[in-house]
């Protein structure tokens, strides 16, 4: 069975305390390969390595470091297949997805901080005539990644791709649950030949080596993506050490339906931000908020197009909907549909877990399920699923739309659905969210500012942002005569 081991100092290593943890295939619920089992003697390691390689690093010209990432784009996009695959099979996400989404945008991450580095320039301001002031921008030194299991190389790529564009020396500890990309691209990286200890990967457990590397003094900046109550564990651990943190959290984002929207054009949008990728991704809309004039037949197409979508082996080309991605997961989903129908939900479809045959027989598969009748204070309206499991809430007007939308203690995105553009503008200033969707769904723009209010996270990410988060600045006055 393959062991996967730590990336550290440029040389695979076991962990010191010869621990491995099982990796399972959530379509199957078989074990097939196991993970290092890291605790702080590993990340100690890990830090000496960057430690020694982050002040070389920083010192080449952009250019060199440019090259170096630019080349990890181009050796992960030869392997694109084999990545996708990878990918399918660790998180339970259908093939297809990993392949036209996961892959691509992670290689897109990595050559559009490549650019962008070579666009970063710092500000300069004449004060009267007697003096000029400029700031300076210079890398933290060593950037800590904590990643979650949903888009595992994508968002690892998002935070490593500009911290080492900037000319950091990175440690990134990806989920327990969705090690096996992360592992490829540690390959990657040894075989384009970036200097030793600048990309080191720790496995392992997020309470024991996650929290080692949030205390850790020489970290100087974590950049995590996960819930928001490791987000809030996270931040008491940082706070006393003064370093930089970015936390991009949870959420329980709206989706709201107005009846001048183009019907079909919306009911296809809010099918996909529903249940793409099982409903497992902060960005999904999980509160589908829906005009009265046209509530009784959206619900009633919604319900024929969940009812469509088909469950299957991640694998098969066909499948919509693959896997949930481990046990635990799974049986929080089965919990939620507990709750919301102790809460008085009426279950229009799914609502229950799928067992399928031959290969997947033991797998994890949830159906595409949406509730009606729970009002927006509900625990289920409140609180994050982070799975198929989606919730229709009628209103009136665009006051109640509002008003419904941003009742909650999240804040991280919405979907907006309308023809009128002066509703679109108005509506999308109103709402209390980091990002705003209207006509259309995770359409990304990578230049952008990407990041929540409220409990969905702290700081922002994306752009110049991001080197902005792994970057010093340093402002020098020079009074001349
Ligand atoms: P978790 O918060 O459980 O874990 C995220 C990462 O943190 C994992 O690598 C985990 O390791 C690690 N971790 C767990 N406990 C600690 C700790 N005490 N100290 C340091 N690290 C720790 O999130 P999930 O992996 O379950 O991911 C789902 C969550 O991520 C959802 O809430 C979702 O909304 C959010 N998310 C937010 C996004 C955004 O951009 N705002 C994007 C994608 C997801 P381990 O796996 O070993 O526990």
């Amino acid at each position: 069975m393959k062991k996967l081991d730590n990336y550290i100092g440029g040389e695979w290593r076991a962990p010191a305390n010869k621990k491995y943890l099982d990796n399972f295939e959530p379509a199957t619920g078989k074990v097939y390969s196991q993970l290092a089992d890291s605790d702080e003697t590993d990340l100690a390691a890990a830090v000496s390595a960057a430690k020694e390689s982050c002040s070389a690093w920083s010192k080449l010209r952009v250019e060199e470091r440019v090259s170096f990432i630019e080349k990890i784009a181009s050796k992960i996009e030869d392997r694109l297949d084999e990545f996708a695959k990878a990918e399918s099979i660790d998180t339970g996400k259908p093939l297809s997805l990993a392949a036209k989404i996961d892959i691509p945008r992670a290689i897109s991450n990595f050559r559009f901080f490549a650019s962008a580095i070579t666009q970063f320039s710092s500000q300069a301001h004449q004060t009267d005539s007697r003096a000029i002031n400029y700031t300076a921008h210079s890398p933290v030194g060593i950037v800590g990644t904590i990643t979650p299991w949903n888009l595992p190389l994508y968002l690892l790529s998002w935070k490593v791709a500009p911290a080492l564009a900037a000319g950091n020396a990175v440690i990134a500890k990806p989920s327990e649950v969705t090690p096996m990309t992360a592992t490829m691209l540690a390959e990657v990286i040894n075989q384009v030949g970036l200097p030793k200890g600048v990309f080191n990967l720790i496995h392992g457990l997020g309470p024991k080596v996650g929290q080692s590397m949030a205390a850790h003094p020489d970290i100087r900046a974590i950049s995590f993506t996960g819930g928001t109550k490791t987000g809030a564990t996270i931040a008491t651990t940082v706070a006393p050490l003064f370093k930089k943190l970015s936390l991009e959290l949870g959420g329980k984002n709206p989706t709201i339906i107005f009846a001048d929207s183009n019907y079909e054009e919306t009911l296809e949008g809010v099918i996909r931000s529903s249940f793409l990728n099982q409903g497992q991704i902060c960005l999904c809309g999980s509160r589908i908020l829906i005009q009265k004039e046209i509530y009784p037949k959206f619900k009633a197409d919604l319900i024929r197009r969940a009812g469509e979508l088909k469950i299957g082996d991640p694998l098969e080309k066909n499948t919509d909907q693959g896997a949930i991605v481990s046990k635990s997961h799974h049986q929080k989903l089965e919990n939620a549909m507990e709750r919301a129908k102790k809460e008085g939900g009426k279950v229009l479809v799914g609502g229950k877990s799928v067992k399928l045959n031959g290969r997947c027989q033991e797998g994890w598969f949830f159906a595409p399920t949406l509730l009606e009748g729970l009002s927006n204070e509900s625990a289920t309206n409140q609180e994050e699923i982070f799975g198929p499991i989606v919730s229709l809430i009628p209103f009136k007007d665009d006051a109640e739309a509002i008003e419904l939308a941003n009742a909650t203690s999240y804040g991280l995105s919405a979907s907006l659905w309308t023809q009128n553009i002066n509703r679109a503008h108005s509506i999308a200033q109103a709402l209390q969210c980091g990002v705003v969707w209207v006509n259309s769904w995770l359409l990304r723009d990578l230049r952008t500012p990407f990041g929540g209010m409220k409990n969905s996270g702290l700081g922002r990410e994306g752009g110049f942002e991001a080197f902005k988060f792994v970057t010093e600045q340093k402002n020098i006055c020079i009074r001349y005569a």
